[in-house]
């Protein structure tokens, strides 16, 4: 399920250039809406494409007015149901909310490191693209090569 801002509990961060979920999108998806002109909020978040989601909860778990929720397409599930969280200092508790109105609760401790403290290379050298293209796999520019012929899976 892709996440959803809740324009009620979003305060755009407080009008930060970079919000929270912004910076912490891998897949840069997250996007403040300063004039409100693609949302009609003025200062809120927004998911500009949930369909690309990766559901990685990132965002979901760095807000700080716990305003964004995840729950499906209104169109595949219209009866509801969500999960939305609320961050503690040391815990998040989740809250589930099934289709047919069940409503279930989860606490789980934060173990994460905190925001802006990790050492992604834990101390290694930094990787070198020329390294990367090395593999075969990618080109300089850091794409993707064409397939070749001989590597396709053929049917018999
Ligand atoms: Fe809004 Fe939360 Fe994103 Fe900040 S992190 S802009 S409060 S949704
Ligand atoms: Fe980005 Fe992950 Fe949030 Fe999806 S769940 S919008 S990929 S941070």
């Amino acid at each position: 399920m892709p996440t959803f801002v809740r324009t009620d509990k979003c305060d755009g961060c407080k009008g930060q250039d970079k919000t929270a979920c912004m910076y912490i999108c891998p897949h840069d998806l997250m996007m403040l809406d300063k004039d409100g002109s693609q949302t009609g909020h003025a200062m809120k978040a927004w998911n500009q494409e949930p369909e690309q989601c990766w559901e990685c909860y990132s965002c979901v778990k760095i807000c700080p007015q716990n305003a964004i929720e995840v729950r499906h397409y209104a169109d595949i599930v219209p009866l509801g149901g969500s999960v939305q969280p609320l961050r503690g200092s040391d815990s998040i508790m989740w809250t589930i909310k099934f289709r047919n109105g069940t409503m279930k609760r989860f606490k789980f401790p934060i173990r994460t490191t905190s925001e802006g403290s990790i050492d992604p290379y834990g101390g290694k050298e930094t990787a070198k693209l020329a390294d990367i293209t090395k593999s075969g796999f990618f080109t300089a520019s850091g794409g993707y090569r064409a397939g070749k012929a001989d590597e396709l899976i053929r049917r018999k």
